[in-house]
């Protein structure tokens, strides 16, 4: 065993002080708030040291029984539960429909389709619009419930959108989709992984009756925490209690909450940065129209690239893109570092993010970039280009 691999001045982040445009990383980029309490915060399970109610989400101090009020808020739901993160959220709602069957957007990430096989649920797509939008439009939802019904006789135990998919950053119309849902009687699960923390949200004007949203990746928190927000009709089915008896001790725990092993999994650093960052994120979901402004100034620059160009929908509605390149893509077949040219020549100009090996297509997301930042991004593909000859416009 090499122990010496582990010391701290070996576990430095390659990243450290460069511009990240991974998609995942944008919106979980700690606040200062948060990057204050980090020391105090870090132990083990450092927020039980006045735990009275033997569940995280009812200790008042740190007030994280309010933030669970104000979250809900913030979100327009009634009551909120954190989670290891956005799926784990999904998986605990699922419990509540095990061995049904739910929809889901043909977007829709890994962890919704793991959460349902998880749970004995038969999953069913509705389609969307394919190339070069890849839209999801709400009348396949009315589609896909007479579908099912049509083939297994009832409609199905629920339904889920992704709010923004992980692929083309696509900002679905999650009002519309409610409106089936609700019509039909399906409850709807909206996962705002890639919205809420960054986007206004409000969950009853969108007729949804589970929001479940990601701490890490959006609401500047450290991992692991999602958030998982429904509305008081689903609360008993839900947030179950236990009801379980030892048969011999006679051993009860019936304040615990079973979906979330009793208590919840996210004690310490996770919950205390989300919370940290809270007000800060509140303040930032209303400046979003100055982020699609960025985004869409950034795809112009881009598609002034020869063969680049956006896909998914148009205009822009959100900050994480999608390009197709098959002019870096044809750099890369004569070039001595093959795909990886891309790669770094993005690094060499301290430029992190775009997947080792990619040059045929990649995404990026340019929240929170400063508008410098942004031109710093956006001059590097074009200067990268042009060094292989390949033609930019002014
Ligand atoms: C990133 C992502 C997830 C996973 O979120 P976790 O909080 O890490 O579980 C789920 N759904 C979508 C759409 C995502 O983009």
């Amino acid at each position: 065993m090499n122990l010496d691999r582990y010391r701290p001045e070996n576990l430095r982040r390659p990243s450290n002080g460069m511009i990240n445009i991974h998609p995942i990383q944008r919106g979980g980029i700690l606040t200062d708030e948060a990057r204050r309490i980090i020391n105090e915060w870090a132990d083990g399970y450092s927020v039980c040291d006045l735990c009275f109610e033997g569940r995280v989400d009812l200790i008042r101090n740190p007030p994280i029984e309010e933030f669970k009020r104000d979250v809900a808020e913030f979100l327009n739901m009634d009551d909120v539960r954190f989670t290891a993160g956005a799926r784990h959220a999904k998986f605990v709602i699922m419990a509540g429909y095990a061995g049904g069957s739910v929809v889901l957007d043909s977007l829709a990430h890994y962890t919704s389709y793991i959460a349902a096989e998880l749970n004995g649920l038969k999953v069913f797509e509705v389609p969307n619009s394919g190339y070069p939008e890849f839209k999801i439009h709400p009348e396949g939802y009315a589609e896909t419930f007479e579908r099912i019904k049509e083939e297994t006789g009832s409609y199905p135990s629920l339904a889920l959108l992704t709010h923004v998919d992980y692929r083309y950053g696509n900002v679905a119309d999650a009002k519309e989709i409610g409106k089936v849902c609700r019509d039909y009687g399906v409850p709807l699960i909206l996962n705002t992984a890639y919205s809420s923390g960054i986007m206004e949200i409000d969950g009853k004007g969108m007729y949804v009756d589970f929001i479940v949203g990601s701490g890490h990746k959006s609401w500047a928190a450290t991992a692991p925490i999602g958030i998982l927000a429904t509305n008081f009709e689903n609360t008993d089915k839900i947030f179950r209690k236990s009801k379980l008896r030892g048969d011999w001790s006679g051993r009860a725990f019936t304040k615990k909450e079973v979906a979330f092993f009793g208590c919840s999994p996210v004690y310490g650093l996770p919950v205390m940065t989300l919370m940290a960052s809270f007000p800060a994120v509140v303040k930032r979901v209303k400046e979003w129209d100055k982020e699609i402004e960025k985004a869409r100034w950034f795809v112009r620059e881009m598609e002034k690239i020869e063969g680049v160009q956006l896909i998914g929908e148009r205009p822009k509605a959100h900050t994480l893109m999608h390009f197709e390149t098959p002019t870096f893509h044809m750099i890369a077949k004569r070039h001595k570092k093959r795909g990886y040219f891309l790669y770094h020549e993005l690094k060499k100009r301290g430029i992190v993010g775009i997947h080792p090996g990619m040059t045929k297509n990649f995404k990026i997301n340019v929240y929170g970039l400063s508008w410098e930042e942004l031109e710093k991004v956006a001059n590097a593909f074009k200067e990268i280009a042009e060094e292989h000859g390949v033609e930019v416009e002014d």
